[in-house]
């Protein structure tokens, strides 16, 4: 195929022919990234305020990670876990002694850090809880696409077709104490919840919400997972959103912004529920890969020593002030939330065509939840392109 001469056109026909069709993608090809701008094919150029679903913190091409990689490629790009390797030690470290855990598990992405979870969870309890194995999910919760992941997954949409799904799991709705409280049996051993719901549309729960979990789960002799893969690595104006309310899991999943889009996920743990995993009980062939771990450090030492967390914070807050005063000129919206910038508007409507319009005016924005509008932006976003991103709004709210 001589690539050059492809039309935009013909590559979406060409990827309708051979891809499975799990996404609705959008009538595009991209090709380029550089900082928060993304262009495509055509030469059209776009403020990317979804990041890669919040996974470029530090946006695209990030001159860091960049020379991270391309270092690391040329000296060894992957080797069995059978070895020690410099790369996956020095960001195992560095993520332990930034977080309050002990212990770290690299995998591949999101889902398999929940897996991992799940499994180190159980592993740990029945070596130290009477063999009892439930796990209490959120609903409208999202934690992957496994099998397992996605039965703790608290929307039975995502389920459908893939019966028996793995048994022990149970919902209960988020931001309800009392429910998780009332839904502890002999049988449960942890509680799963994401700190702030993403996928559910930024649903930010009560203060003292996750403190609350942290004494329940104390009192009932039960774990609690943290699921930090979307709101974690700086999003919510933190290092990781339990830290809002100094809540320590004890066990924690880390993904999405870790390798900066380099695919890397993590789990951690306190030491004492890490020692149930022995050699030989959980692994992974590219799991911490010299590459990933050297995009993932790369992208970390970025994020602690260049403000990219108080910018987050800054420009967060900027962020919601701004959407609110949208907000009084368009009563299409409803409400607007988050922490930092990870930051939903509810609309009284779908916002498919709102995307689309916004799109064709070179934004790019992120519907989620049908009515819900999802800003996961790169973290190194200026008030500028936050000012570029506002006008752009109010004009495609004005006609639609
Ligand atoms: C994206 C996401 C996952 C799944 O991550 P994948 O890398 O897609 O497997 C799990 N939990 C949360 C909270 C997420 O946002």
């Amino acid at each position: 195929m001589k690539q050059m001469d492809i039309k935009k056109e013909e590559w979406i026909e060409i990827s309708e022919k051979y891809l499975m069709t799990t996404y609705k993608r959008f009538p595009v090809v991209m090709e380029r990234g550089l900082g928060v701008h993304l262009w495509d094919s055509d030469g059209r150029s776009y403020l990317d305020l979804v990041g890669g679903i919040a996974v470029c913190a530090l946006g695209h091409s990030h001159p860091r990670v960049v020379a991270a990689i391309k270092e690391q490629v040329e000296n060894l790009t992957h080797i069995s876990n059978y070895y020690h390797i410099e790369p996956q030690i020095l960001l195992g470290a560095l993520l332990v002694e930034n977080t309050p855990l002990d212990k770290v598990f690299f995998c591949n992405s999101g889902a398999e850090a929940n897996e991992a979870a799940i499994k180190l969870a159980r592993r740990y309890a029945s070596e130290n809880m009477q063999g009892k194995n439930g796990i209490i999910t959120m609903r409208n919760s999202f934690h992957g696409r496994t099998l397992a992941t996605v039965t703790a997954t608290g929307q039975e949409n995502l389920q459908v077709g893939y019966a028996p799904l793995p048994t022990g799991f149970s919902y209960v709705p988020f931001n309800d104490l009392p429910a998780l409280e009332a839904a502890i049996t002999e049988e449960t051993c942890a509680a799963l919840v994401e700190p702030i719901q993403g996928e559910a549309g930024i649903v930010v729960p009560d203060p003292g919400y996750l403190q609350g979990i942290r004494r329940i789960c104390d009192e009932r002799g039960i774990l609690m997972i943290a699921d930090e893969i979307q709101s974690g690595m700086g999003r919510t104006g933190m290092l990781f959103a339990c830290e809002h309310e100094d809540v320590v899991p004890d066990l924690m999943t880390v993904a999405k912004a870790l390798g900066n889009g380099f695919p890397i996920g993590a789990l951690l743990a306190k030491e004492h529920i890490a020692a149930s995993f022995v050699p030989g009980s959980h692994g992974s062939t590219f799991g911490g890969n010299p590459l990933a771990c050297a995009a993932g450090l790369a992208a970390l030492q970025t994020i602690l020593e260049e403000g990219v967390i108080d910018n987050s914070r800054e420009v967060g807050d900027y962020f919601l002030t701004r959407l609110e005063e949208l907000k009084k000129k368009h009563p299409a919206i409803l409400t607007v939330r988050g922490k930092g910038l990870m930051i939903g508007v509810a609309m009284d409507a779908p916002c498919a065509p709102l995307v689309l319009k916004c799109m064709e005016k070179g934004l790019l924005i992120n519907c989620t939840n049908t009515t819900i509008l999802r800003f996961v932006p790169p973290l190194i976003l200026t008030k500028i392109d936050v000012d570029k991103a506002i006008q752009i709004l109010d004009e495609a709210l004005g006609e639609t």
